[in-house]
């Protein structure tokens, strides 16, 4: 088998293969990660009461967090990464806020949270944007965090500190960006302090406007809707991802689009968690910037966070494809626009250039039955939309090939580390 990055072929109409005939795409970033909570996976689907929500769920994932030591967390967050390479994404921003010792004491290396995730990245080949995270309060009423929020928690002096520990680490796959929480666990001053102390080109995520209850306590706090808030409070612009932005009025709709921000949509997450649907179509009318992040993992598929991308206007317009906008550069094909939405938002959204991620490509089975016959112009169609068996034959980061046959290279061991990993995580 060729080691080697087949070259993929961009024309307006999409992507076409190259002269071999392979079906080429390129590789997917994923835009939002909590690596831990792959552990928990499949584990909150039993009704503790009839009003079971987002912070029912929540319950669950804080007990989790907090059996979780540097080892585990490397073994986790490498099965992770090794799913997530097998499954088509080739990056993936982590958006890291577990720091401390579980009682909320740092540990001697106060990176070494951070350092486990690192070490995952680069052990299993996987493009990272590390995000560690600024969680100081428990709500939008500035309260102390709880007891189980402890070890999320920073200072301001102590957040800048570690962002400048790891930066140290950045090299060809990694890079290190600024992630604040959200509104209510980042009061006003500190948020400006953080962002007024970035390099100029760093990346900044955040949580926002995921859950109704929390657009109703911004506006009873801070007098205005979280993304309205975000907006008129702090420069957004093309460095900023705003993750889930699912609760969106007309005007935050147009205000994120002008202000160039990539919205992280995490399909299978929020309908996991109940959160709602994002106005997918209001949004990619008014110009906007979005990609596709698999937050909670409760599934590890680009595949699937497209397709309900999809489906879920669908069911709740009675309407097909709604995703393409057919202009003058535009496709009729839902696959290839959500292929291309994606592709468009990676490198403003991970901070890599645009030319280190054309070495991050998929290659698919193209000898699968569900190629059967198909053209350049309708296999991306496929590959999305039709049946459940992952097509991915090949995965090359920056060039370098860490999925072959459809497995990755180091597959075995790190799943055999993982179940010890997890049997010990249920049992302690
Ligand atoms: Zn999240």
């Amino acid at each position: 088998m060729n080691a080697t990055a087949p070259n993929s072929v961009w024309t307006p109409q999409g992507w076409r293969g190259d002269a071999s005939g392979e079906r080429i795409v390129p590789g997917i970033a994923n835009l939002h990660s909590h690596a831990f909570q792959r552990a928990m996976a499949g584990m909150a689907e039993r009704q503790t009461n009839p009003a079971d929500s987002f912070w029912t769920w929540r319950e669950t994932m804080y007990r989790f967090a907090a059996r979780f030591t540097p080892e585990a967390l490397y073994a986790v967050a490498a099965q992770l990464y090794v799913e997530m390479l097998e499954a088509g994404y080739t990056s993936v921003c982590e958006f890291h806020y577990l720091h401390h010792a579980p009682d909320g004491r740092p540990y001697a290396d106060r990176a070494a949270m951070s350092r486990a995730l690192i070490a995952a990245a680069r052990d299993t080949g996987i493009r990272m944007t590390l995000l560690p995270v600024l969680y100081m309060t428990g709500g939008f009423d500035e309260r102390p965090l709880g007891e189980r929020q402890r070890r999320f928690g920073h200072e301001v002096d102590a957040y800048l500190r570690l962002l400048d520990t790891l930066r140290v680490e950045q090299d060809a796959t990694l890079r290190v960006g600024c992630c604040l929480h959200s509104l209510r666990a980042v009061p006003p001053a500190p948020m400006r302090e953080v962002l007024a102390a970035l390099p100029g080109d760093s990346r900044v995520h955040v949580h926002i406007a995921e859950q109704v209850a929390e657009v109703e306590d911004c506006v009873a706090v801070r007098g205005a809707r979280p993304v309205r808030w975000l907006l008129d409070n702090a420069a957004v612009d093309e460095r900023w991802t705003l993750v889930h932005a699912t609760h969106l009025d007309d005007g935050e709709v147009q205000g994120i689009a002008r202000s160039g921000a990539t919205v992280a949509i995490c399909t299978t997450t929020e309908a996991n968690l109940g959160d709602g649907l994002f106005p997918l179509r209001d949004y990619l009318d008014a110009g906007g910037h979005w990609g596709v992040g698999s937050d909670s993992h409760i599934s590890v598929s680009p595949v699937e966070e497209l397709r309900w991308l999809e489906y879920g206007q669908r069911l709740a317009t009675r309407r097909r494809n709604i995703a393409v906008s057919v202009g003058a550069d535009g496709s009729d094909s839902v696959g290839e626009t959500l292929l291309r939405g994606v592709a468009a938002s990676a490198a403003r959204s991970t901070g890599f250039a645009a030319a280190e991620l054309a070495g991050d490509r998929l290659v698919l089975d193209r000898d699968a039955p569900i190629f059967a016959g198909a053209t350049d112009g309708d296999y991306v169609d496929r590959w999305l939309f039709s049946g459940n068996r992952n097509l991915v034959r090949e995965v090359f980061v920056a060039g370098e090939r860490v999925v072959a046959d459809g497995r990755h290279r180091d597959g075995e061991a790190i799943a055999r580390r993982y179940g010890e990993t997890l049997r010990a995580l249920l049992t302690d």
